[in-house]
């Protein structure tokens, strides 16, 4: 009786099934058992569909002497088998790519911080792919310069304000929690990023003048201006650090016509800053009506 192995009729406690087994290995009765598990071989009735790969790892691939050669060679097992695994992967892929998109995106989850400073740590260790990193979002900026650039006017337009007031409310608590420590960060960033400070001022000054239509008011006129005024700040009468206020400043459409200017000291001009003459009078006067109460 011929003895055929599978799956279902494979059992560790048939002798039957250890008699084929041996018999398929090309073992003969008397070599010991255990020489079946340094076979170099496998056949297909051993590899189950699911674990070809657990089946045969670590197993050498060249018959060591004295081995038992096997009755027939397995070199058309395995690739079959892995033939069988891509054609289920082939008609399964949708469901199977999903499964295993969910699968990274949960470990993903569960390890994501390891794994971004594990990215960050490779960032600043590899020069070469912190450039190519570098280069790829240059690429990705220069392709949507316009577009960028548009949102972000738009976007400054709509929410300047806004966004003003909280960088102002920030700066004002942390200065309030410690007036050193803010007044030193400042400090110390001037002096490390000196260039930086000073291009910082020349772009702002330029995009100021950029943004406002028509021409820039004389010398002599700013000089009549001053003296209509009696050299003070036309908002406290101050004669301290005298500037240029814009009445309606440029970032709200003001222009830099003299019509458009006031003679204002610099704490009157600091606190100003983007409101109107109207809207910073109107301050003025609450402050005012407020100290006299
Ligand atoms: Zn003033």
């Amino acid at each position: 009786m011929h003895a055929v192995i599978t799956p279902s009729t494979a059992t560790r406690s048939s002798p039957n099934v250890a008699r084929a087994r041996r018999r398929e290995l090309g073992l003969s009765r008397n070599e010991p058992r255990n020489n079946a598990r340094g076979a170099t071989s496998c056949t297909a009735a051993q590899i189950s569909h699911r674990n070809v790969s657990s089946h045969c790892a670590g197993r050498p691939g060249i018959a060591r002497v004295g081995d038992a050669q096997p009755a027939s060679p397995p070199t058309g097992a395995i690739p079959r088998l892995r033939a069988r695994q891509r054609r289920y992967h082939e008609r399964h892929r949708t469901r199977l790519n999903e499964t295993r998109r969910g699968r990274d995106r949960a470990r993903y989850a569960a390890n994501r911080e390891s794994l971004l400073s594990a990215r960050r740590e490779q960032y600043r260790s590899d020069q070469a792919l912190a450039e190519r990193i570098r280069a790829r979002n240059r690429a990705w900026y220069e392709r949507k310069r316009d577009q960028r650039r548009e949102y972000r006017r738009r976007y400054w337009q709509e929410h300047g304000d806004e966004l003003h007031a909280r960088s102002r409310e920030r700066n004002r608590r942390r200065y309030a929690e410690d007036p050193r420590v803010q007044l030193d960060y400042y400090k110390q960033w001037r002096l490390q990023n000196l260039e930086r400070a000073r291009a910082y001022v020349r772009v702002s000054a330029h995009k100021r003048r950029a943004n406002a239509a028509g021409t820039h008011f004389t010398f002599e006129a700013w000089e009549e201006l001053l003296r209509t005024h009696g050299g003070r700040c036309a908002y406290c009468g101050s004669t301290d650090h005298i500037e240029a206020d814009h009445r309606i400043p440029l970032c709200r459409g003001g222009t830099n016509e003299i019509n458009n200017i006031l003679p204002a000291c610099r704490r009157c001009n600091r606190r100003k800053h983007r409101k109107t003459e109207d809207e910073f009078r109107a301050v003025l006067a609450a402050e005012g009506s407020n100290s006299r109460a």
